[in-house]
């Protein structure tokens, strides 16, 4: 993330500035967050689609807070051109990309995204946004060490997409197979080609943690890092564990699956038949 500033910045002395053709400027307000949309003069649909977007997510984030910052919505007319504005290639999957108070979205015509999965995606990408705002400041949002599960796992909760992602039973299956991975240390780099699995165990983590801790030491945790806390600090003091604990944890609940809900009683297949024991 932090090579953005970097690429934006030598992209400029190269040909074109990335997205220099959104000059079409409005504002979207609502009653707790502002958004300034930036688009092609001639995308009119896709503007209206995200406009639309923005001004129904307020009510989803409201659970960890306002967006305290009014956030810049940049909607880049092809993926070739949100790849090149933040410095990636190879991210097929990738729609949208999210900072502090700033946001570029792939337009929704250029990948045929229905209204539901455009709600999904700006809920995602603003609630990193907020995370990133409640947790820091303009100038030192992107040195709190907030691993990609956590920040994933926000946003992919918020917008309520698990049913994009692999199942626990699924994800179980697939660490079995692959034990040598590090999904949590490596989930950077393991993103790139095994997305689902890598989000989905992002999703799955932070339902586990929400079950245990629930949303207000979330809140908790953003305001310890923007007092000054980094994320391991600000997770310990709120959750009252380790991250590095709470991973192993939650890995083990996968590896034993502990999500068939082991201790539940079973029943008899066979009920004892007699005069007694037949139901009224
Ligand atoms: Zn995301």
């Amino acid at each position: 993330m932090k090579g953005w500033l970097l690429l934006l910045s030598l992209g400029a002395v190269g040909c074109v500035t990335p997205l220099s053709s959104l000059t079409r400027v409005s504002t979207v307000a609502t009653a707790t967050a502002r958004f300034e949309l930036k688009t092609e003069p001639t995308a009119t649909e896709d503007e209206a689609r995200v406009r639309g977007a923005l001004e129904r997510s307020v009510a989803k984030l409201e659970r960890w807070g306002n967006l305290a910052v009014a956030v810049t919505v940049r909607i880049a007319p092809t993926h070739l051109e949100l790849e090149r504005a933040v410095g990636r290639r190879g991210y097929d999957w990738l729609r949208a990309w999210a900072r502090y108070d700033d946001l570029i979205v792939q337009s929704p015509g250029s990948w045929a995204g229905t209204d539901r999965d455009v709600d999904e995606l700006i809920v995602h990408e603003l609630t990193h946004c907020l995370l990133f705002q409640r947790s820091g400041t303009s100038r030192n949002w992107d040195t709190k060490q907030i691993p990609l599960w956590f920040r994933e796992g926000m946003a992919t909760v918020t917008a309520d997409q698990g049913l994009r992602f692999p199942s626990l039973e699924d994800l179980a299956d697939w660490l079995e197979r692959n034990p040598e991975l590090d999904v949590f240390g490596d989930a950077e780099q393991l993103s790139k080609e095994a997305y689902g699995q890598i989000y989905g165990t992002s999703f799955h983590a932070m339902r586990f943690l929400l079950k245990r801790v629930g949303d207000k030491a979330i809140v908790d945790m953003m305001a310890a890092m923007q007092k000054g806390d980094d994320f391991e600090g600000a997770f310990t003091r709120a959750s009252g564990t380790t991250p590095k604990r709470f991973e192993a944890d939650f890995l083990n609940y996968l590896r034993f699956r502990g999500f068939r809900g082991f201790g539940l009683k079973v029943r008899p297949r066979l009920r004892p038949v007699g005069p007694d024991t037949r139901p009224p």
